[in-house]
């Protein structure tokens, strides 16, 4: 289970308005049609003065309304009269039919109604002058638009963005004027890594010119890819702190909104506002809100508005030039849910890795977020930092800051151990679900597991070389084993053989020691099965099924060019071959059962180990790597060719041999079917 921010985060809400919004306005007009009906359009008729007595005289009415502000006065026509004054039957309307008149004076009117006796009710209003009453009907209308404003702001976000807002892009910018104090790489701990390749981009940023000169493209963008709160953002603001340059920051899911076109648009003004502040970095967390594949995994609702964000994206970071200073750096937990089209080259196509720190990088991270606290004399950090395995940076940023909590709450002057200890628990008690920390038990068996590809590797001549084992979870990974590769111009079937059997020793290793087999292989068997088949069908190396290669540029399933007899042999002869190297991984570890176990117990102590600990233990190898043996050729070349010159000039022909020599190897390499290239770099458990 891994640790993931939901990118959606935030979305339910405005859609929820949504409705809320529609049931108001619907509510409105309703009134307002309502309003009309009984007012505007019911039975009423202009009459004169005279009229207006005559009417009185003859009894028509008893109910007028004097509007003492507008001069008019109106009767309301009792119901028998109605056809004498209107010349038709009463108005289902559901209001009284009425008959109005300007009046001269208030004067004259009462004295009037006095003389003609006149018995009905007489009211005077001296009620609306006309703003008052242009206000009463615009009353709904402002209402409407003041709860509109209302959502528009609430999701607009802050208090300066409101409804014409809503475009804008809603990155923070953080320049030195603003105060923020500047995050240096020094505040990173561990992450040598990715500190190692970002500071090339800091380089491009601070000397430009430096790269091209020389006619190089400086990168537009970088991914970080790695689990939440290992410190991506840190990074990020550490370069821009290092180069000196303002930082926009944002989250992919701040692009997406209920409105079509407002993700483009903040895009839009996004890289605006950049191209204005240039150089500068921009710095976009969990772009897989936006970037994610499309086509893939849709959900009920139509995607379009994430699309046209991502098409805009892209479109805004062709646009800009090479040169023009912006640089994107983006994070994600996800790459493989990402769309290609965001990692084609000259988008964000350095990706870099930020994993989990392992014991002597959580020591680091200690190191930075204890300086702060009252620590008692003598606190062990590498003891906290081995409790806290599994613990992102934030994780340990969090234990600290709690640890200095629990402290102040019971009076105490210094942080000491045991608040440390409290702490780790109630952060693991709150991470549970979330993270992959490790019971003694489980890592145990990740140590085994990883030995045991490490132990088989290290003892066949053509697996790859080992550069470094760890059991720190990273991604959906337990563990991982990390090889050299090889990049081979050509691969010979002893070494996919060998390959083969080192990628299974994870799993013999775990039936061979502990009993039992778990889901860590996955990964690995998917692995061997897809190599395994590739050699059997397209490179014609089992036994059963020599020289024979059913692979098809445009394969599809549909046209097997083979006989299901075919089918079955070729299923029976991967099933074979996997079997043979299991059974050989097997055998390698059962030989040096005690060297493995030294491997496991050295895992579990550090979590991570080189190359020079697996010689420690097994002795060097006896055989060289191809890095190596080219090293000694090119070495062995340049002597030869040293004396060769010294007795004479270089022949022109040798020279032509020897580059028609050359082409001959790359039109082999060319060749080669790409899909099933053995030169990968690592090997990963799944744990689901
Ligand atoms: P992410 O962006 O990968 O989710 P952040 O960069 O937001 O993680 O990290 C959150 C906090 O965790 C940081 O502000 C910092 O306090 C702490 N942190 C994470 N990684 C490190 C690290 N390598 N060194 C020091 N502090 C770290
Ligand atoms: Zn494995």
């Amino acid at each position: 289970m891994s640790k993931e921010k939901s990118p959606q985060k935030g979305n339910g809400m405005p859609r929820f308005n949504l409705n809320w919004l529609y049931i108001v306005v619907i509510g409105v007009l309703g009134y307002m049609l309502y309003q009309g009906e009984s007012g505007g359009t019911g039975q009423n008729k202009q009459i004169d003065y005279s009229v207006f007595k005559e009417y009185v005289q003859k009894g028509y009415t008893a109910d007028i309304t004097v509007d003492k502000t507008e001069g008019l006065a109106r009767m309301v026509v009792e119901g028998q009269h109605v056809r004498d004054v209107f010349k038709t039957g009463t108005k289902n309307t559901g209001a009284k039919p009425t008959c109005t008149t300007k009046y001269p004076s208030v004067d004259r009117l009462q004295e009037f109604l006095d003389a003609s006796g006149y018995k009905g009710k007489v009211r005077y209003e001296e009620s609306s002058n006309f703003f008052i009453s242009l206000l009463g009907s615009l009353l709904p209308l402002i209402i409407l638009v003041a709860i509109w404003m209302f959502f528009m702001r609430r999701m607009g976000g802050g208090g300066q963005a409101g409804i014409f807002n809503v475009g804008k892009s809603k990155a923070k910018l953080f320049e030195k004027t603003n105060g923020a104090p500047q995050v240096t790489f020094k505040d990173v701990a561990g992450q040598e890594g990715a500190k190692q390749e970002v500071r090339e981009i800091v380089d491009f940023l601070k000397n430009p010119q430096k790269y091209t000169e020389l006619g190089g493209k400086i990168p537009k963008g970088a991914l970080l890819i790695g689990p939440p709160g290992t410190g991506k953002t840190l990074l990020a603001k550490a370069m821009a702190g290092e180069a000196d340059v303002p930082f926009f920051s944002l989250a992919g899911s701040d692009f997406v909104e209920m409105f079509v076109g407002v993700g483009a648009s903040r895009v839009r003004d996004l890289f605006r506002q950049a191209k204005e502040k240039a150089p500068c970095i921009i710095f976009i967390d969990e772009i897989d809100a936006i970037g994610r594949a499309r086509g893939k995994n849709p959900t009920f609702n139509s995607n379009d508005e994430r699309e046209s964000t991502l098409n805009q994206l892209l479109t805004e970071m062709d646009g800009f030039a090479n040169n023009s200073g912006v640089i994107i750096i983006a994070a994600t937990n996800r790459v493989e849910i990402l769309d290609e089209a965001l990692l084609r080259a000259g988008r964000f196509d350095r990706q870099i890795q930020v994993d989990l720190p392992n014991l002597s990088e959580r020591i680091d991270i200690f190191g930075v977020h204890l300086k702060p606290l009252k620590l008692e004399e003598g606190l062990d950090i590498e003891f906290l930092a081995r409790q806290t395995a599994g613990f992102s940076g934030a994780d340990i940023a969090n234990v600290c800051n709690e640890a200095a909590l629990i402290a102040a709450r019971h009076d105490k002057k210094q942080v000491a151990k045991q608040d440390f200890l409290d702490a780790v628990d109630r952060i693991i008690g709150g991470l549970e679900r979330k993270t992959q920390v490790m019971t003694a038990e489980e890592k145990k068996t990740t140590a085994i597991h990883e030995a045991g590809h490490a132990t088989v590797s290290w003892l066949l001549e053509h697996a790859n070389p080992l550069v470094k084992v760890t059991i720190v979870p990273r991604g959906r990974a337990l563990g991982a084993a990390w090889y050299l590769p090889e990049e081979r111009t050509n691969t010979t079937k002893e070494q996919m053989l060998d390959e083969i059997c080192a990628t299974l020793g994870g799993r013999a290793a775990e039936e061979l020691f502990t009993g039992h087999i778990s889901f860590g292989a996955l990964n690995d068997l998917e692995v061997v099965t897809k190599r395994v088949t590739a050699m059997v069908a397209y490179l014609g190396m089992s036994d059963l099924l020599p020289n024979v290669s059913y692979y098809s540029a445009q394969e599809s399933y549909f046209q097997r060019p083979y006989s299901d007899k075919t089918a079955e042999l070729i299923d029976g002869e991967v099933r074979r071959l996997i079997a043979e190297q299991y059974e050989r991984a097997k055998a390698i570890l059962s030989e040096n059962g005690a060297k493995h176990a030294q491997l496991t117990d050295l895992l579990v102590e550090r979590e991570v180990i080189y190359t020079e600990d697996v010689e420690n233990i097994f002795g060097k190898r006896p055989w060289k790597s191809r890095a190596e043996v080219l090293l000694e050729e090119s070495a062995e070349k340049k002597q030869t060719e040293a004396e060769a010159s010294a007795a004479q000039p270089a022949l022109p022909v040798a020279a032509a041999e020897s580059t028609e020599q050359a082409a001959d190897a790359t039109t082999e390499a060319a060749t080669a079917p790409k899909d099933f290239e053995t030169n990968e770099t690592e090997i990963t458990e799944n744990k689901q």
